[in-house]
C-alpha cells in the first residue's frame, strides 16, 4: 500500500539527546551528565548548598557509549515514511564540539561502523526503494544547501538538484559540499562550523499499476554551533555571524515549540532556515531533533542552555 502511514502516537516531533564521550587527549574528569534510563538524564548543577541535580526527559537518551548504529536505529521508520510521501526534517543541535557532525556525517576517518545518519538514511532509502521496485518506481535526487549569515546557497557549487542512484554518488557529493563549508577559527574550536548545512533528499515515486505519483522530501540538517556569542569572544565579522546563528536557532526553536503546542500561528518567516524548511515542518511532516551535549564540567553553561532549548521544543 502506497500510503502506509507510520504509526506515531506521540505526534510528529521527537527529541533525542546524545551525550558525547570524553575525547582522547583532552582533560577528562567526571562527567556532569548522568544517564538515568532510556529517556532520562540528570545534570550536576552548582546550587546554594553545594551541588544540585536537574533532571531532563527526552524521547530517547543516548549515553557516551552509544554507537552510530544504535543512534540511527530509531530513525529508520522516518526513512520509510519519506518513501511513503511524507516530508521529514532531521536536525543536529548543540554547541561546537558536542558531536553534531559526528552524528550526521561521522568522524573524519569514515568506516562502515563510524559513518553517520546521512549515509545510513540514504542507504536505507535505496534499499527500501529496491524492495518496492516491482510496484513503485522511485527517482531520488539530492541537494546541498548552506545557510550562512541568513543567506543560503553561498559557497555551494552543488546547490542544484542532482539525480542519484547509489549511496556512493551521494557520498561524493557530500564530500564536495563539506569541503566548501565555511569554517574558521574561534576561541571555542578551530574548526567551528558557523553555517547550517542541509542535505536535502527529494523522492518521487510512481505507482507502476495506477500511474499515480507521490513526493517525499527529507532534510538532514547539521546546524551551526549553538554557543552564545559572548562565549566565543567574537568581535566584528565573527560577532555578526554569531548573532545571525543565535537568531536563526531561536527562530527554529520558536517554530518547533509552536508546532509542539499546536499554536495556530507558526512564525516561519523569522529566519531563512525556517523559511527554507517551511514545507517540511508542521502539517503531516515529521521532525526529529538530535540534541548534543558535552560531558565536561567547563561546558556546564552551554549544556544547560542546550537542554533548555530541547525542553522548549519537546
Ligand atoms: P560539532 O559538529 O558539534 O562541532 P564534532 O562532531 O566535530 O562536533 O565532534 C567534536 C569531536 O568529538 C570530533 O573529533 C568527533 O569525532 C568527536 N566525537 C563527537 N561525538 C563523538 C562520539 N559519540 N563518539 C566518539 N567521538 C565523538
Ligand atoms: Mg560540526
Amino acid at each position: 500500500k502506497l500510503y502506509n502511514q507510520v504509526q506515531d502516537l506521540k505526534g510528529n516531533i521527537r527529541v533525542y539527546c546524545r551525550i558525547r564521550p570524553f575525547l582522547p587527549g583532552q582533560p577528562s574528569g567526571s562527567s556532569i551528565v548522568e544517564v538515568i534510563d532510556e529517556k532520562t538524564l540528570t545534570v550536576l548543577t552548582p546550587s546554594k548548598h553545594g551541588k544540585g541535580k536537574k533532571s531532563f526527559t527526552f524521547n530517547r537518551v543516548f549515553g557516551p557509549s552509544a554507537n552510530q548504529e544504535e543512534v540511527f536505529s530509531d530513525t529508520q521508520p522516518l526513512i520509510r515514511s519519506v518513501l511513503d510521501g511524507y516530508n521529514v526534517c532531521i536536525f543536529a543541535y548543540g554547541q561546537t564540539g558536542s558531536g553534531k557532525t559526528h552524528t550526521m556525517t561521522g568522524p573524519r576517518e569514515l568506516t562502515k561502523e563510524s559513518i553517520g545518519v546521512n549515509y545510513r538514511a540514504l542507504s536505507d532509502l535505496f534499499l527500501i526503494s529496491e524492495q518496492r521496485k516491482d510496484s513503485i518506481s522511485y527517482d531520488v535526487s539530492v541537494q546541498m544547501i548552506e545557510i550562512y549569515n541568513e543567506q543560503s546557497g553561498v559557497n555551494v557549487p552543488s546547490a542544484n538538484l542532482v539525480p542519484v542512484t547509489s549511496t556512493t554518488e551521494v557520498l561524493n557529493l557530500m564530500n564536495i559540499g563539506m569541503k566548501n563549508r565555511v569554517v574558521g577559527s574561534t576561541a571555542m574550536n578551530d574548526r567551528s562550523s558557523r553555517s547550517h548545512s542541509c542535505l536535502t533528499v527529494h523522492v518521487q515515486g510512481r505507482d507502476l499499476s495506477s500511474g499515480s505519483v507521490l513526493r517525499g522530501c527529507m532534510h538532514l540538517v547539521d546546524l551551526a554551533g549553538s554557543e552564545r556569542a559572548d562565549k566565543t569572544e567574537a568581535v566584528g565579522e565573527r560577532l555578526k555571524e554569531a548573532q545571525h546563528i543565535n537568531r536563526s536557532l531561536s527562530a527554529l526553536g520558536d517554530v518547533i515549540s509552536s508546532l509542539a503546542q499546536k499554536n495556530s500561528h507558526v512564525p516561519y518567516r523569522n529566519s531563512k532556515l525556517t523559511q527554507l524548511l517551511q514545507d517540511s515542518l508542521g502539517g503531516q511532516a515529521k521532525t526529529l531533533m538530535f540534541i548534543h551535549i558535552s560531558p565536561e564540567p567547563n561546558a556546564l553553561g552551554e549544556t544547560i542552555s542546550t537542554l533548555k532549548f530541547a525542553e522548549r521544543v519537546s
